[in-house]
């Protein structure tokens, strides 16, 4: 038997076991089982936490986690330098400062994205500059990055959306013609690759969440990676209400209190004891799964691009071609999908349309700081009419339906199928 057909037979095996009729319509689902829950913890995060209680020393200005934890993810980074903080909406916050994105810039983003990778870029009072989406890769379209460009333009920031990256080479080398700073969000892409670098250190920084939801967890907290020493020193100093570390001279300038736990960056060393494990484990299964479905007429895997060399896996994402399901519509499909024991969601909805915006655009600072004919050109410019299509037809799987065994994904794409078989009665229904 080929690779192809060993496939097709065992998603053939699993969908002939399964009771036939859809669980939407009265038969047994595929699945009854969970699948493994989120967060992971033991006996070393137990003993790691206490550790720091009952030492009494729960901030980093008195304890050593903080600092421990900045050196051992910037090597895993294989990086020089590590800045641990309170989450990743701070990361960027505290990079885009690092990197000296003012009031009245202008920075690219792109529209699928979490709002806190735009929301950061509000907050700094720059203007968010919408590139679209590549259909294949749900990826921001780098091809399209250099026509957003105006003279106000400083930076760029590449989302790992799902855990892979965009073309990297295309936007590093259009950031370095273009004079435009390079920052990954890389909230969701824990030891993904571009070329055999790790997300996050290709661009002149890369931003990292550890909220509840992520692939490396300590409840909230976040990190920015650099290879500039310079850069990391200004963040530094920002992070911890504008005061530089001992040793460093920096002009005194703008900061906040961003700064992580003793108690979070401990957890976040023992949670890492298991972080290469479970991304293997994320990857063998991903992988395996975009076989099955391959070989599905009407849903299409999102495509990692060509220069990726691992993805994080945050999410599994493919579109859903209703044409091919008998036109049923995409949030019956996900109801149907759901019922037989695979949970899944729709995912994002277009951010560069969403009222906020407008909102914030509204304001009295930013009225100030932008014409009317700059806002008005914005507004022009503001369709991403790929990414519209991709919200309308995305389908997301979490990260943790990727920790257990082959089974589960041959469960998911016998799912899938049986869906599929049943997608005229289900529609009418
Ligand atoms: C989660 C996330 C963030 C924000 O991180 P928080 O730790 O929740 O502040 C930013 N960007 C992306 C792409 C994310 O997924």
């Amino acid at each position: 038997m080929t690779r192809r057909t060993a496939v097709a037979a065992a998603a053939g095996a699993a969908v002939t076991a399964a009771v036939s009729k859809p669980a939407l319509m009265g038969g047994a689902p595929v699945r009854t089982g969970a699948f493994p829950g989120w967060p992971v913890w033991a006996a070393n995060d137990e003993a790691a936490w206490m550790k720091v209680l009952r030492s009494g020393k729960w901030y980093r200005g008195s304890g050593k986690a903080v600092d421990a934890f900045e050196a051992k993810f910037a090597a895993l980074m294989g990086v020089p330098h590590c800045l641990a903080v309170a989450n990743g909406t701070s990361a960027l916050l505290t990079a885009l400062h690092g990197l000296d994105v003012q009031a009245g810039d202008e920075v690219i983003v792109p529209p699928y994205t979490f709002i806190a990778t735009v929301n950061a870029v509000l907050a700094r009072q720059a203007l968010p500059v919408f590139v679209d989406t590549d259909g294949l890769t749900f990826q921001m379209d780098a091809t399209k990055i250099e026509a957003a460009v105006t003279e106000r333009t400083v930076a760029v920031i590449p989302v790992h959306m799902a855990g892979a990256p965009p073309d990297l080479d295309k936007i590093v080398e259009v950031g370095r013609r273009r004079g435009l700073k390079v920052l990954e969000d890389a909230a969701q892409a824990h030891l993904g690759e571009w070329r055999g670098r790790k997300l996050g250190t290709v661009g002149d920084a890369g931003t990292y969440s550890f909220q509840a939801s992520k692939n490396l967890n300590s409840g909230e907290g976040g990190a920015v990676v650099t290879s500039d020493g310079a850069l990391l020193e200004r963040c530094y100093a920002y992070h911890t209400n504008s005061s530089p570390r001992k040793g460093v001279s920096a002009a005194p300038a703008q900061g906040l209190n961003l700064r992580l736990t003793e108690f979070q960056a401990t957890l976040l060393l023992s949670q890492m004891e298991r972080l290469e494990a479970q991304a293997k484990a994320r990857d063998g299964n991903a992988l395996y799964l975009t076989q099955l479905l391959s070989e599905i007429g009407g849903v299409t895997p999102a495509k990692l691009a060509d220069g990726c060399t691992r993805s994080a896996w945050h999410l599994y994402m493919f579109r859903y071609d209703a044409a091919q399901f008998a036109g049923l519509p995409r949030a019956r499909f996900l109801r149907a999908l759901a019922a037989e024991g695979v949970p899944c969601s729709s995912g994002y909805t277009p951010l560069n349309k969403q009222p906020f915006l407008e909102n914030v655009f509204q304001g009295r600072g930013f009225q100030r700081l932008f014409s009317a004919e700059r806002l008005r050109r914005w507004r022009e410019r503001n369709e991403c009419p790929v990414n519209d299509k991709v919200c309308g037809d995305a389908v997301w799987f979490t990260q943790t339906m990727l920790l257990g065994g082959r089974t589960d994904m041959e469960q998911i794409a016998a799912a899938i199928l049986k869906v599929r078989a049943y997608a005229a009665e289900l529609a009418k229904g």
